[in-house]
């Protein structure tokens, strides 16, 4: 039997943080299941590169060269640039079943039991419940189904622009006809719940599974401190103060030592304070080239980028 994946999507950096803390919280609640991460190639090497250590499958998806549909529908529908990139997951046909998460989501306990549903299984949207929200659902890849899909994008388009419309509009009969394809709202928390319906999120929020920090703030467009462990940035307005907390523990434990590991002696800002205090203290930028040719020469900036608190820093970040 062909095997069954988790399946995600990163069109850029700041995403592929994302997709890479979902994989490490996957794997953290013991998944069985293959992981797999599309990407666009607007990804950087070294984020590819920290991907490929997380994922078992990092496939390149490019919806302007990949096969003539899929063209011509970009052509036609250019604003649908990145929902049609989503909806190349079910072009992944070497896995009899899927599910897929978006990248700005976060898994607190094993979800493997999802694999028993069918598709097109999805938890209801908190914005409009006969709609379901499409930051988690469970699907089969099928060249079939991929090709009407694309089809029904291009005469129909979405409703909200994005891929959430579009699968609504394909997979209509969602909210009427099966309700084992209504998954708890469990799987796909988002916090406008909290706001909305404070007394349920207080009943039922500690039993969450899956929290989506759904919306324009993701996690990664705040900062923290990794000394007091706290978050920093508008948290009021965050989703989910303490979920929230709990992915940037991940990030920076886990993801942000694998990423300098990549980058080396290139900048790279993993959004943690210390490094930001690090680059300012740092002198104009110089190549690696030259400051390993000032190092043979003897000539370390022992005082600057070379100090002992700074390679201590780098270290620490290491072993982390
Ligand atoms: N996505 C992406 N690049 C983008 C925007 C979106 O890779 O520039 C992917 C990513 O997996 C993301 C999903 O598409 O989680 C849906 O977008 P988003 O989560 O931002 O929408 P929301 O859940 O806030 O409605
Ligand atoms: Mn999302």
């Amino acid at each position: 039997m062909a095997e069954q994946a988790f399946v995600t999507l990163a069109t850029n950096d700041s995403y592929a943080k994302g997709a890479m803390v979902l994989a490490k919280s996957l794997r953290n609640h013991k998944t069985s299941k293959k992981l797999v991460v599309l990407v666009g190639p607007h990804v950087s090497d070294q984020s590819r590169a920290v991907l490929h250590k997380i994922y078992d499958e990092v496939r390149l998806v490019d919806v302007m060269d990949s096969g003539d549909t899929a063209h011509l529908a970009m052509m036609k529908r250019p604003d649908l640039g990145v929902t049609l990139t989503k909806l190349h997951c079910w072009t992944l046909t070497n896995y009899s079943k899927c599910v897929f998460m978006d990248a700005d989501t976060l898994v607190v306990s094993n979800i493997d039991e999802l694999f028993n549903r069918e598709e097109l299984s999805a938890a209801p949207d908190p914005g409009w419940p006969d709609c379901f929200n499409s930051g988690v659902f469970v699907f089969r890849p099928s060249n079939e189904t991929y090709s009407k899909l694309l089809q029904y994008c291009t005469e129909h388009g979405s409703f909200d622009g994005g891929d959430q419309g579009v699968l609504n509009g394909f997979f209509s009969d969602w909210s009427t006809t099966d309700i084992t394809k209504h998954l708890p709202f469990i799987y796909n928390m988002s916090s406008i719940a909290i706001y909305t319906y404070l007394p349920a999120f207080k009943q039922y929020g500690a039993n969450a599974k899956v929290v989506h920090f759904l919306g324009r703030m993701k996690p990664w467009s705040y900062t923290y401190d990794p000394k007091q462990r706290k978050v920093r940035g508008d948290v009021q307005e965050a989703s989910h103060p303490s979920f929230l907390l709990e992915w940037w523990a991940l990030y920076s434990g886990e993801v942000v030592p694998m990423l300098f590991r990549e980058y080396g002696d290139q900048p790279f800002h993993s959004g943690c304070e210390e490094d930001v205090a690090l680059s300012q203290d740092a002198p104009p930028p110089m190549s690696s080239a030259e400051r390993k040719q000032k190092w043979e020469q003897g000539q370390a900036d022992y005082m600057g980028i070379d100090s002992f608190d700074n390679i201590q820093k780098k270290l620490d970040a290491f072993l982390k």
